[in-house]
């Protein structure tokens, strides 16, 4: 398959989505292509308490079906497609190879989010996908209630799966090497629903007994739990685009590629303020320089 548009968004999280109903509104032909389900990391957050309209929070699910019925609305869709790569043309059009074949378009908004932060521990890679998470969706498929789960990090991402666990039945501890850095809000909630904390502690091994995973803490001590999701930060997906193309990306502040027509959007390009309303602002954004471009104007 080779399809033509004028601009192709690639990711269906908020920004993405923010994106392309502002495009499609503004009248053009914007392809929204999605590798995993529409929503992106909204969809793993318990309660959004900070995105204005919804006052008592609304659940990420929730605002995500929301999301998506919004571009709905506007006659947009989300395809399914993983993008795997993305290369320019001589004429100065793009095209991005998927699972789904090749798409061209004039202009690109590149809103891919972000990755978990990998940890190195001995042994710890082979565990993956069955004791080892870094995926809650992942985990939430083999976990039985009632398990013990270790959350190993100790930001925001963390507290919230932590509540969301133990909502569930889950037995969670958050057990993060420093200070927890999340909102004090969340610690309380996470205390008040049962989840237990411990701070100042690394995992030094980990080691599979029986079902069971046995961790090696860094005071000598060990816990043994039925399974462990890591939430130890997170770093831009950009994988998809070659050297050339990385190299031109501004910084947070200035979320333009040096490539006239090629813009990022959200996460992938927020550095360590993710948060739902920076990914649509600039996901908006984009889109806004995107239009100018298309019309004529300048790249930005
Ligand atoms: C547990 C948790 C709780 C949170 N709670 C809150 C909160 O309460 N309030 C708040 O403001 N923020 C919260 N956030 C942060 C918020 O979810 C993110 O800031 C927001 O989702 C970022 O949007 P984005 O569109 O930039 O990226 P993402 O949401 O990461 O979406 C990126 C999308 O791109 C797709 N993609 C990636 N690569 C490709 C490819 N090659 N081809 C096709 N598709 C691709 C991904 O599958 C994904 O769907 C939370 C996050 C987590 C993890």
């Amino acid at each position: 398959m080779d399809v033509g548009s004028e601009v192709i968004v690639i990711g269906a999280g908020p920004a993405g989505i923010a994106a392309t109903i502002y495009l499609r509104r503004a009248g053009f032909d914007a392809l929204l292509l999605e590798g995993g389900r529409p929503g992106g990391l909204l969809r793993y957050a318990n309660l959004v308490e900070n995105y204005p309209g919804f006052p008592g929070g609304i659940e990420g699910p929730r605002l995500v079906e929301l999301f998506t019925r919004h571009l709905e609305s506007v006659g947009g869709a989300v395809v399914k497609a993983a993008v795997n790569s993305l290369r320019t043309k001589g004429d100065g059009s793009f095209i991005a190879s998927s699972s789904l074949g090749e798409f061209t378009a004039k202009a690109v908004i590149i809103a891919t989010g972000t990755k978990a932060r990998r940890i190195e521990l001995p042994g710890l890679t082979k565990l993956e996908g069955r004791t080892v998470f870094y995926d809650l969706i992942e985990l939430l498929v083999q976990a039985k209630s009632g398990e013990q789960i270790v959350i190993y990090g100790g930001g925001d991402a963390a507290f919230d799966q932590g509540i969301h666990l133990r909502k569930k039945g889950y037995w969670v501890t958050v057990l993060s090497r420093s200070r927890s850095r999340c909102l004090l809000l969340l610690m309380e909630r996470a205390l008040e629903v049962g989840v237990r904390i411990i701070e100042g502690r690394s995992i030094k091994n980990v080691k599979e007994k029986g079902e069971k995973l046995l961790l090696e803490l860094d005071d000598s001590g060990t816990m043994l739990v039925d399974r462990i999701l890591i939430a130890c930060g997170r770093e831009p997906r950009l994988e998809i685009l070659g050297p050339s193309i990385l190299a031109s990306i501004g910084s947070a502040d200035r979320p333009f590629t040096s490539i006239p027509g090629l813009y990022l959007a959200g996460d992938a390009v927020s550095g360590e303020r993710r948060q739902v309303g920076i990914a649509i602002g600039s996901g908006i954004s984009s889109a806004m320089a995107a239009e100018g471009y298309l019309r004529g104007g300048p790249s930005r």
